[in-house]
């Protein structure tokens, strides 16, 4: 598929205490994958997201409350986990941005697939609050947008992040156009995502995976969720691409190598194709190892690029 990453470099000015996983090295990883592939199409993010399109997801108090806590030096919390220094309001709206651009890309047709390389992460953050590290969902603002202002009738999230996405899930748990199927490590962070957590419009699929699970038990639960997408005929599909499901994530307990990343973007690939008309846009979420997080970044995009 013809690729396009989406970066910007406001996320090298999202700072988090010393000490957090979710640094500034990531993205410096992330950015070292993206260089060592050939043929990839670049492009940086034009704009920052706008309210209207915060506010397809988000509650206007969360928007308020996020950008009243916005330092001016420093760090301040809004959970235990989840910071922000003086750049990080602008490089969660680039997150956004970016996001909301790669879908205009698959859907413009200057691409196929695009990858946006942003952070911070975005699949905790609810309609109401920031939580997991994440400000604003990147994933859900450009899902909406392709639903609200594009026209699309159907949206497809795929989350493979090792943690479930509830902010996205959230999302869909409100807007029957939007399918959502998260694969993740059962009852840790954030503790939601169990198999019957179906939502109210039954457009919910989540898969759970026993701490240890590797590719082999893995890849045949992702085809579940690809399966159910596919009958659904999406007009476009998501994926919320953490890659913290590796066997060397410190921050959660599942067995993937770099090529089982590979092997997930070549499914979601054959799905866009099949059931998608080749329109896939994914979005950096979690992953904390950086050597790995950069050789499973560059094995996905990879398969993507080969599809
Ligand atoms: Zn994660």
């Amino acid at each position: 598929m013809k690729t396009l990453a989406i970066t910007s470099p406001t996320g090298f000015e999202h700072i988090t205490p010393e000490g957090h996983p979710e640094r500034v090295a990531r993205l410096e990883a992330v950015t070292r994958a993206l260089d060592s592939l050939e043929g990839l199409e670049r492009r940086e993010v034009r704009q920052p997201a706008g309210r209207d399109a915060l506010l397809r997801v988000h509650h206007a108090a969360h928007i308020d409350t996020v950008f009243a806590a916005s330092p001016d030096e420093g760090h301040v919390s809004l959970d235990a986990d989840t910071w922000m220094s003086p750049g990080s309001l602008n490089a969660a709206l680039h997150a956004c941005g970016g996001v909301i651009e790669g879908v205009d890309a698959v859907l413009d047709g200057e691409a196929e697939a695009a990858f946006v390389a942003c952070r911070p992460p975005g699949h905790h953050a609810e309609p109401d609050r920031a939580m997991g590290f994440c400000l604003f969902n990147q994933i859900a603002v450009g899902a909406l947008h392709a639903l609200d202002e594009r026209g699309l009738s159907k949206v497809a999230i795929i989350d493979i992040d090792v943690h479930h996405g509830n902010g996205t899930q959230a999302a869909a748990e409100r807007e029957p156009r939007l399918i959502f199927g998260s694969i993740h490590q059962g009852w840790i962070y954030p503790g939601t995502g169990a198999e019957h957590e179906t939502g109210r419009h039954g457009n919910i699929i989540n898969r759970m995976m026993p701490a240890g699970a590797a590719g082999d038990v893995w890849h045949p639960a992702l085809s579940e969720i690809i399966a159910r997408v596919e009958s659904e005929k999406p007009d476009l599909l998501l994926v919320s691409a953490g890659f913290d499901a590796h066997k060397d994530d410190p921050l959660a307990g599942l067995n993937l190598e770099d090529a089982d990343f590979g092997k997930a973007a070549a499914a979601l690939a054959a799905l866009a194709k099949s059931s998608a008309h080749s329109r896939l846009v994914c979005v950096l979420e979690g992953g904390y190892d950086c050597p790995a997080l950069e050789r499973s970044v560059a094995t996905f995009i990879g398969a993507l690029q080969a599809a």
